[in-house]
């Protein structure tokens, strides 16, 4: 049986996965899209050599990366989501019918392209007429913008390469800038097992910008770490508070679940203050 090697840039451990299939091997302009099949998980999508989705945990991460703050914000009509390519994202953004628009901003053509073959009922909406597809870096996309976007979501790969322009001071001033007075930003930041200098890194950097910010996580079996978390940000509104009812389909996230997922505010503080007792 052949094995595939992930190649996590940041992680101190290495998955090895079994391989039934490989089904699609390429190079787009940006990076090496693969295709695989394993028996647990399903299909896989892997760039970089990096996994990015497989079909048996997928909906963890992206119903964490978006219900959350689409519950947090009390009325979001104007989304965009950032990279994202399989289209995970924007299925689970699509599920609010109060969304009027959502902007798919993904540097990568041929990762909406294959996810659109090989993981149809993860890009199933991607093609929606409410979503517009931006194939451009999602920093230039939203140095465009002015007050008028409720909800952004960067879904990007590790913080290396070109998804580093998604991480600077520079990008999350002008994601400040796109949003709305009540408008919310979150972005994944890495394990808090694994990273816990680059979760800190992302919250300071967002604490220059932002008046609020705060973190949740959520477990993820196939990303590196497993703690997984994601960090967010807010102009104006608090993020923990729920302002909208939970009526859509999900498969982890819930109610309970959306009070669950921040982290314990003596922790949070601990791990600003980089006194964790770990
Ligand atoms: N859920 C996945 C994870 O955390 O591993 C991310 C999946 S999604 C496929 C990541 C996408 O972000 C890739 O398709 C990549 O092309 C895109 N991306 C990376 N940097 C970007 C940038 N600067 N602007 C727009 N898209 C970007």
């Amino acid at each position: 049986m052949i094995k595939f090697f992930e190649k996590d840039p940041y992680a101190p451990v290495q998955y090895v996965y079994e391989v039934e299939r490989v089904l699609y091997k390429s190079k787009s302009n940006f990076q090496e899209i693969m295709v695989i099949e394993n028996a647990f998980f399903g299909k896989m999508l892997i760039l970089d050599g990096v996994v990015q989705i497989t079909e048996k945990d997928e909906f963890f991460y992206h119903e964490m990366l978006v219900h959350v703050l689409m519950h947090s914000h009390p009325n979001p009509k104007n989304v965009a989501v950032i990279g994202g390519g399989d289209g995970g994202a924007v299925r689970e953004v699509l599920k609010h019918q109060c969304v009027e628009k959502v902007y798919f901003v993904e540097i990568d053509e041929e990762v909406i392209n294959v996810s659109r073959k090989f993981f149809p009922e993860v890009s199933c909406n991607v093609d929606n007429p409410k979503v517009a597809i931006k194939c451009i870096d999602g920093a230039e996309f939203i140095k465009d913008k002015t007050g008028e976007l409720d909800v952004i979501i960067v879904d990007s790969t590790d913080i290396i390469g070109f998804a580093k322009s998604l991480f600077t001071v520079e990008f999350f001033k002008s994601v400040k800038n796109a949003l709305t007075d009540e408008g919310m930003f979150v972005t994944l930041s890495e394990s808090l097992h694994f990273h816990r200098d680059l979760v800190v890194e992302v919250q300071e950097a967002l604490r220059l910008i932002f008046p609020v910010v705060d973190l949740y996580t959520a477990p993820i079996a196939t990303y590196a770490g497993n703690w997984w978390t994601f960090s967010a940000a807010s102009k104006k509104l608090g993020l923990r508070d729920m302002r909208r009812k939970y009526n859509i389909d999900t498969r982890y996230f819930d109610e309970e679940i959306f009070h669950q997922s921040f982290l314990p505010l003596k922790i949070y503080e601990k791990l600003l203050n980089k006194r964790l007792p770990w």
